[in-house]
């Protein structure tokens, strides 16, 4: 996307610093900003034996940017003809933002200005963000509180695992955000594992999502849910159905936006939280499901990303994940070389909404298939084998909305030869609501 704006200086306002507006559009990953305008004026002269042509300054025009809050994003004097910013890079003498949208301007510095004044010509060049899947772990613990490894190391196994990001989730312990910009290849996102001994929540983004301790004495646990979800936490109800640590709090009367129906290996309290969350969605409830490895250290049943969750994120900051996992726009999937899902009806997608008609089609691309997966359609009150794969690969198909309500999708697996079949991936659903 590119836009052009022109600026004309008359030679009385050399000496001042003028600005110039332009909107920055919604969910832009980079921005380009080049400019120009005539600096030199040739002057061609005869001389004996030739031609020699002159230069004369004419004009020096200064570059600047200002974001949409007002604050300095840079100044580079005459010096730089293009600027590039990014929430990550930035041309030197500028710093990396996220490119909020709204009013930015052009700092236009008139230096010196031409007699006959000057024309000044910004090009300017936004690069939308685009979806893409990404794949990470949202619950993990560091030595911070019952983990073996350090943040640092953490960071690393995951990249080594082949994470995009990881949110770190110490019981009742907070982690600065400013820390983890620190370790590069893997997104990292502040996080807290409320523990409590009748319930775990995740909250996810933040440093402080409360400022009181975590222990509640009273039934009352509301009001510290509610704070963090004013302060812009994502709250995830962590192993509902767990044995020893499930949720025994009442989650008719909570504020919070995920459920963790898949902690660490699939078993019996997994699918107990499997059918509990299936029957919150056919109750009419719209909460997206999560999965997390919680993470400690590697042993025989736990692995870094197992399981993990696919995110279709439009970048790879911690706001657009968290963002993407709120609107349901993932699936669960055992680990990170499991299978992978796409599920859409044009541009609605996982986690979206469209009014039910009996024409709808969707269109799902199931990747990494082993020989032997099945996959199965789950709708409010049905559940349906779709296709079982003849070999390993993958697989595009199209699926008819017969009734108002939901259709999510699940991909089973034999994982060991005489034991039944297990989930090795869920996505969450597209909702269909009677229009
Ligand atoms: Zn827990
Ligand atoms: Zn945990």
């Amino acid at each position: 996307m590119h836009k052009t704006l022109t600026f004309d200086i008359a030679p009385n306002q050399q000496g001042e610093y003028l600005t110039l507006p332009f909107a920055m559009p919604e969910n832009m990953i980079e921005f380009h900003l080049t400019y120009q305008y005539l600096a030199f004026k040739e002057l061609p002269q005869d001389v004996p034996g030739g031609q020699f042509i002159g230069e004369e300054r004419r004009n020096i025009i200064d570059l600047g940017l200002i974001g949409p809050d007002g604050e300095q994003v840079g100044a580079s004097g005459s010096d730089k003809p293009t600027i590039s910013i990014s929430a990550r890079q930035a041309t030197p003498g500028y710093a990396p933002r996220p490119l909020t949208s709204g009013e930015w301007q052009i700092l236009v510095g008139a230096y010196k200005i031409a007699p006959e004044g000057v024309t000044v010509t910004y090009d300017l060049e936004f690069v939308p963000k685009e979806r893409k899947l990404l794949i990470g772990d949202i619950h993990t613990h560091t030595i911070g509180s019952d983990g073996v490894l350090s943040l640092e190391e953490l960071a690393t196994h995951a990249y080594k695992q082949g994470l995009d990001f990881l949110a770190i989730t110490d019981h009742n312990q907070t982690v600065s955000p400013k820390v983890l910009q620190r370790i590069p290849d893997v997104t990292l996102i502040p996080g807290v594992e409320w523990t409590h001994y009748r319930g775990h929540a995740n909250f996810l983004g933040l440093e402080h999502p409360f400022d009181e301790p975590f222990f509640v004495d009273s039934e009352d646990i509301r009001p510290r849910f509610q704070t963090a979800r004013d302060r812009g936490a994502v709250i995830v109800v962590n192993h509902p159905c767990d044995e020893s640590c499930g949720f025994q709090f009442d989650l008719e009367n909570l504020p919070f936006d995920l459920l963790e129906i898949w902690n660490g290996p699939m078993r019996e309290s997994n699918l107990r939280a499997v059918g509990l969350w299936q029957s919150m969605l056919a109750a009419g409830k719209r909460i997206p499901a999560v999965g997390g490895s919680d993470y400690h250290r590697d042993n025989l049943f736990q692995i870094l990303g197992g399981p993990c969750m696919g995110v279709y994120s439009l970048s790879n900051s911690p706001e657009d994940i968290l963002a993407a996992l709120k609107a349901g726009h993932s699936f669960i999937t055992y680990a990170p070389k499991g299978p992978s899902l796409d599920m859409t009806i044009g541009e609605t997608q996982m986690g979206d909404t469209v009014p039910w008609s009996p024409d709808l089609v969707v269109q799902i691309t199931a990747r990494s298939l082993n020989r032997g997966d099945v996959i199965r359609a789950v709708s409010k009150a049905d559940s349906q084998d779709l296709f079982q794969a003849p070999a390993d690969g993958d697989m595009a198909l199209s699926l008819p909305v017969t009734e108002a309500g939901f259709i999510r999708i699940e991909i089973h697996r034999v994982f060991l030869p005489g034991v039944p079949p297990l989930p090795a991936l869920i996505s969450n659903p597209i909702f269909f609501p009677k229009s």
